[in-house]
C-alpha cells in the first residue's frame, strides 16, 4: 500500500470558502482527539539526504503523517500550521522528537555519521523549557547529539532574536547541529544568518522546479550557494526530481541534495529495507 500523497488526497484544514468555522473546529478537535489517544493515525516517513557528488546516503528527514478515516491521508502542509497554534501541539512535536530517534537510533550502527534532521515548529521553540525538554528527551533516547540537526524555518523569525540566539548557542556547544529550512521564502533571512548559529541552509523546492528556464531562480539559488561557501555553511538543495537539475546544480557550490530524483519519503520500514546493510 503506498503512503505517499497525490494532489486531491486530503480534504482537511484546505484553506477554502466553503470550509466554515464549524468544520473546522470539527476537524481540529478530531486531530485533538488522536493525540489524546497515543498519537492515533500519526506516523513518521523519512527522506534519504545524499552527497551531493556521490549520491551516498548522509542523512535523513523525518516527515509527519496523518492518516484518519475521516479524513484519510492529510499531508503535514495542512494541518501543522493549525495544529501548531493549539496547546496539543506540544505533546505532538515531543513526540516526533523521541519517535523520529529512536526509530532512527538502530540505523546509526551501519551509519555512524548519519544526519537525521527534524523539524521544529516555533511555538515549541517558544516554550521556555525548550533546552531542557530536548535535553530530557535525547537523554531518554539515548540518541547521540552529534547526529541530531534540528531544522527550523524563517517563521521562527517571529520569535525574540535573544530566545533564538541563546538555544541554538546552548544546543551547538553539545555539538547538536542546525539547520535553516525554506531559506529565502520568507522574510528577513540574513538577520538569522547573522543573529544565530547556523550549521546547514535548506532551499526549498520552489527555487528550483523550474531553473534549468527561469533566470530569477537560477540566480537567486546561484547567490544562495555564494552565501554557503562564504559563510562555510553546508548547503542542501531540496526538491531534485531530474538528473538534468541534479547534473546543472552540480556546478555550483552545493553539498547535499534531497528529492524524489534519490527517494520519495519512506516508512521507517521502507527506510530499514532499502538502507540497512
Ligand atoms: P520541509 O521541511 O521543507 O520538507 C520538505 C518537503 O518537500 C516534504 O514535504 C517532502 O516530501 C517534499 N519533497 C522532497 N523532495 C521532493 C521532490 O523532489 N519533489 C516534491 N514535489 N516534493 C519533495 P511534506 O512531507 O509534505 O512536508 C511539508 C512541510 O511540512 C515540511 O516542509 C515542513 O515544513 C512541515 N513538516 C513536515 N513534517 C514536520 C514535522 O514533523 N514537524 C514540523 N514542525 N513540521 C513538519
Ligand atoms: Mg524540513
Ligand atoms: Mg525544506
Ligand atoms: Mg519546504
Amino acid at each position: 500500500e503506498s503512503i505517499h500523497l497525490r494532489q486531491g488526497d486530503f480534504v482537511i484544514f484546505k484553506d477554502d470558502l466553503n470550509s466554515n468555522i464549524n468544520e473546522r473546529l470539527e476537524q481540529l478537535n478530531t486531530i485533538r482527539n488522536s493525540i489524546a489517544d497515543n498519537f492515533k493515525g500519526f506516523f513518521l516517513c523519512y527522506q534519504p539526504i545524499v552527497d551531493s557528488k556521490t549520491t551516498k546516503l548522509t542523512g535523513v528527514e523525518a516527515l509527519i503523517r496523518w492518516k484518519n478515516d475521516t479524513y484519510g491521508l492529510v499531508p503535514p502542509n495542512n494541518f501543522i500550521p493549525i495544529l501548531e497554534k493549539d496547546s496539543s501541539f506540544s505533546q505532538l512535536g515531543d513526540w516526533i522528537l523521541k519517535t523520529a530517534m529512536s526509530d532512527m537510533q538502530p540505523l546509526l550502527l551501519d551509519y555512524p555519521d548519519l544526519e537525521v534532521n527534524i523539524n521544529l515548529s516555533y511555538t515549541q521553540l517558544e516554550k521556555n523549557d525548550f533546552v531542557e525538554n530536548i535535553e530530557k528527551i535525547i537523554s531518554q533516547t539515548n540518541f547521540p547529539k552529534k547526529n541530531l540537526c534540528l531544522e527550523i524555518t524563517e517563521r521562527c523569525r517571529l520569535l525574540d532574536t535573544d530566545l533564538l540566539r541563546n538555544f541554538t548557542e546552548v544546543l551547538s556547544k553539545q555539538n547538536i547541529k542546525f539547520a535553516l529550512d525554506d531559506f529565502g521564502t520568507g522574510f528577513s533571512s540574513f538577520n538569522v544568518l547573522k543573529n544565530i548559529k547556523i550549521d546547514i541552509i535548506k532551499i526549498d523546492r520552489d527555487f528550483v522546479k523550474n531553473i534549468l528556464t527561469s533566470k530569477s531562480d537560477k540566480i537567486i539559488v546561484n547567490s544562495i550557494s555564494k552565501l554557503c561557501k562564504e559563510f562555510e555553511f553546508d548547503l542542501c538543495i531540496e526538491g531534485i526530481e531530474t538528473p538534468e537539475i541534479m547534473d546543472f546544480l552540480r556546478k555550483i557550490y552545493v553539498t547535499n541534495f534531497q528529492g524524489y530524483l534519490f527517494s520519495k519519503p519512506l516508512t521507517k520500514e521502507e527506510f530499514y529495507k532499502k538502507y540497512s546493510v
